[in-house]
């Protein structure tokens, strides 16, 4: 992949996939503009995502089993396993934060009661009852489950399924064995180097020949459908998420860059379009996902860490999602004439955190896991009915933040390493 040219192209798609897609969403009654649609941009889009999807189960199993070998000592995995942790969690916290404070500044609610009134609202409240009405009302996992459904009874299943973290759990066993086995694995952990390379051409290939059409396309789709006229009416919430977004995005993953990494967040950055654009058309951050790994190793992050931290992320870190759940709950408070003590927000927190774990990286579950934040603060989840029209352009938004904050994390700990490895050298 010629990176520089490739990344060129695929920024210029991006934007003339906005520009195009927000003309055509002016005349998306037209039955011309509806053709178009539905044959050129969603269908050349949808193949370029499932390309990359097809891909997605393989990478992860075969980078985590790669990148437990490469760490080569069960405690120094265990070290970086519980860096990784910590700084997912403490990310989700502070981005949440960040969310919430903002919202409560600018009350992007405050003046719509309104909005609680309309149709949207009693529409989504039909989906949810409906859903409610089949004889097994969806059951809640407890903390027990949760756990045991770590581990995977089945690991085919678990990677036909797309089960990230039972595929990981399975990975990380894998890995475990070739690296304590030696010499007497040597065949099958170069089975999965071969493969890891075959792999990484299959995306090189997709990459240069697709990447720009695919991210056209895709954009183009998102933004014809997005019915960009309803921003209007939901103006102050959509900036309020997109501020809290970029925020975000600079502060938090420039400084981890700058004085946590030490090195520069400019070249980081812009190291890490190719991913950014990926993960906004698709708004998915486990399809981003090997494109992501591509570009830190691009970037000189070591493979093993890459191919450890950022599947693990791409499963359960999503500050992106986390902001965008800080910010509806206040907004949906504000439009209900809700209140919410000091005690709900920390709640709304805590369980905002949790929810953006659960969230798979596939498009709109975030949303989806919101009704989880609203319930524990009785707001009605039907007011997610509400959000939803404007939600595919945040979620777009919101998985690029989601995928940084992996990259990022990947980033310092590899910089780190590289330090301590030095040090010991001297
Ligand atoms: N689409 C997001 C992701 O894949 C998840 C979400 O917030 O819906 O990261």
């Amino acid at each position: 992949m010629k990176s520089k040219h490739l990344t060129l192209n695929i920024v210029i798609a991006l934007i003339l996939g906005i520009v195009i897609g927000s003309i055509c969403d002016i005349f998306s009654q037209s039955g011309t503009v509806k053709f178009i649609d539905q044959y050129f941009f969603n269908t050349v889009g949808q193949i370029f995502l499932n390309l990359i999807f097809m891909l997605v189960v393989p990478v992860v199993f075969v980078s985590i089993v790669l990148g437990v070998v490469g760490v080569g000592d069960p405690k120094l995995l265990g070290g970086i396993g519980l860096k990784t942790l910590i700084f997912f969690l403490c990310t989700t916290a502070i981005a949440i934060t960040i969310a919430i404070l903002l919202a409560l500044a600018v009350k992007p609610g405050a003046g719509h009661s309104d909005l609680m009134k309309s149709a949207d609202v009693s529409s989504y409240q039909k989906t949810l009852d409906k859903q409610n009405e089949g004889a097994e009302a969806p059951a809640k996992q407890t903390f027990d489950q949760t756990l045991i459904n770590l581990f995977p009874k089945n690991p085919i299943e678990a990677m036909t399924q797309g089960n990230m973290l039972q595929v990981i759990t399975f990975s990380i066993f894998i890995g475990i064995g070739i690296m304590v086995m030696g010499e007497k694995a040597l065949i099958v952990k170069q089975f999965f180097e071969q493969f890891n390379d075959v792999l990484m051409y299959i995306i090189s290939m997709i990459m240069t020949v697709f990447a720009p059409i695919g991210t056209f396309c895709l954009v183009a789709h998102a933004f014809t459908g997005a019915g960009l006229g309803a921003i209007k009416q939901l103006g102050l919430y959509f900036i309020v998420v997109l501020v809290a977004l970029i925020l975000h995005f600079f502060l938090i993953y420039g400084g981890t860059i700058k004085f946590l990494a030490k090195d520069s967040p400019i070249k980081f950055f812009k190291g890490f379009i190719p991913a950014i654009t990926i993960g906004f058309g698709g708004s998915s951050s486990n399809a981003a996902l090997p494109v992501s790994m591509e570009c830190t190793k691009k970037m000189g992050v070591r493979p093993e860490i890459a191919s450890f931290v950022q599947p693990l992320g791409a499963t359960i870190n999503m500050d992106g999602t986390a902001i965008m759940q800080g910010v509806a709950t206040i907004f949906i408070a504000q439009i209900s004439g809700a209140q919410l003590s000091i005690v709900q927000i920390l709640t709304v927190i805590v369980i905002a955190v949790v929810a953006s774990i659960g969230t798979a990286g596939v498009p709109g579950v975030g949303l989806i896991m919101l009704a989880m934040v609203l319930t524990a603060v009785d707001l009605n989840p039907a007011a997610i009915g509400i959000i939803i029209g404007i939600d595919r352009l945040l979620d777009m938004t919101r998985t690029a933040v989601n995928i940084t904050g992996d990259a990022a994390c990947a980033f310092m700990i590899s910089k780190q390493e590289d330090r301590k490895l030095a040090k010991k050298a001297n």
